[in-house]
């Protein structure tokens, strides 16, 4: 698609501004990618620019509050350093999760420090859409009269839903488990005065692995992401891939054998169906109707109902060793590592990260995964390849949220000045 009106005109070509813009976002880029203080000596030396550009430009991110000196350094003979760091006091940023049956929504700082969280049950499909999208606003308000009392600015509105993403208008076209379409949640959230990104749950919580969590520096990896499904996020040479349409990701419903069970996408046999945390709970609240897990049943909270079992009781019983639920764990990780393999072959990434509730089941899976990728997946694909567990766990889509905001502000800092 050209980007000027000039029906040939397909590479953008820059002024003096445009080279100040971006030289402003890539010092940015390299300050947020250092995690911590860096000398601006080193800084300078990284990005190739003369003492006085850079002189310049940090001037400029300092007045805007982006950055700050965080002290002097010797780093050898002559005058002490300087120690430049991304300024925590820069703004407030607002991340959040619709999920199916919560909805969570926290507040950071501009490095991304939780300052403030709220969390609430919706009780999935009971509640209408109307209530649900009430219910967030009035979160929302909570952060920004939190954000105004401590004399800060909010930034923006970084939110990850279940379900499939118009980029270009921010609406949720499609989000089968909580039954919603065509959702302009973007243009609804503008009343706030702040830019609002809406994401898919997965690619939020890849993007916030990518900038904040065990992916940094990794600029090709898979995040799986098991909620009620299992969702992914493609990071392709250090960018989310969105495919033709923006909804490349869907590698829960990967077919894995024809006649398999029924999915919630009408399809058979989808990857989902086999490590999906639904389907692990059915097979267990199975086993446990057939009297299969003495110790899962005798748990205080489960007191003999299979139907009150949820993920955190399998976990449990498993860490007290009840055999059938680790027979059912290492099925999981066989089937998680069969399709890790393909997604090795198919992408060669050079890490995969388990998020959600895989995060938890990790030391009961991970050895069969790794076991079913060394098996399967072509020696040359699986070369190197790591296998780590979420940084965030559960709160990994809301910092992806706080990352798609943090992403536009390194992006365009000029945008945001204040
Ligand atoms: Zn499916």
């Amino acid at each position: 698609m050209p980007t000027t009106s000039h029906p040939q005109r397909r590479y953008r070509t820059g002024d003096q501004n445009w080279v100040r813009e971006r030289n402003l976002s890539i010092v940015l880029h390299y300050i947020w990618d250092a995690g911590g203080p860096i000398a601006r000596a080193r800084l300078t030396e990284i990005a190739g620019l003369n003492k006085s550009t850079m002189g310049n430009l940090l001037t400029q991110l300092q007045a805007w509050r982006f950055v700050h000196e965080t002290g002097l350094v010797n780093v050898g003979p002559g005058r002490p350093g300087v120690m430049i760091d991304i300024d925590p006091g820069g703004g407030r940023l607002i991340g959040a999760e619709l999920g199916v049956d919560f909805i969570s929504v926290v507040l950071t700082d501009l490095k991304a420090n939780v300052v403030w969280r709220r969390k609430i049950d919706t009780n999935g499909s009971a509640r209408q859409q109307a209530e649900v999208i009430t219910l967030t606003e009035k979160l929302f308000q909570e952060a920004i009269d939190e954000t105004h009392l401590t004399g800060q600015r909010l930034l923006g509105i970084g939110v990850g839903v279940p379900g499939l993403v118009d980029h270009a208008t921010g609406t949720l076209l499609f989000a089968p488990n909580l039954g919603w379409s065509n959702v302009p949640l973007r243009e609804m959230w503008q009343r706030f005065g702040v830019p609002v990104v809406i994401e898919n749950e997965a690619n939020a919580a890849a993007l916030g692995e990518h900038m904040i969590g065990v992916a940094k520096h990794s600029e090709h990896f898979i995040y799986l992401s098991a909620g009620v499904g299992l969702g992914g996020g493609l990071m392709i040479d250090g960018k989310l891939h969105g495919g033709a349409g923006g909804y490349a990701g869907e590698i829960g419903h990967m077919t894995l054998t024809p006649d398999g069970p029924l999915c919630a996408c009408g399809n058979r046999g989808c990857w989902e169906t086999f490590v999906g945390p639904t389907a692990i709970l059915d097979r267990v609240r199975q086993a446990a109707q057939e009297g299969r897990t003495p110790i899962l049943m005798a748990l205080p909270e489960i007191n003999g109902d299979a139907n009150a079992i949820r993920m955190q009781h399998v976990f449990e019983a498993a860490a007290r060793d009840e055999t059938t639920v680790r027979q059912v764990l290492d099925e999981v990780g066989q089937y998680l590592g069969i399709g890790i393999a393909n997604l090795l072959n198919a992408f060669n990434p050079s890490l995969v990260v388990l998020g959600g509730v895989l995060s938890l089941a990790g030391p009961y899976i991970l050895p069969r995964v790794r076991r079913e990728v060394e098996a399967r997946a072509l020696s040359a694909a699986r070369t190197n390849v790591q296998i780590k567990l979420s940084a965030f766990k559960f709160d990994a889509c809301v910092m992806g949220g706080v990352s798609l905001i943090v992403r536009e502000i390194l992006n365009n800092p000029s945008a945001w000045k204040p």
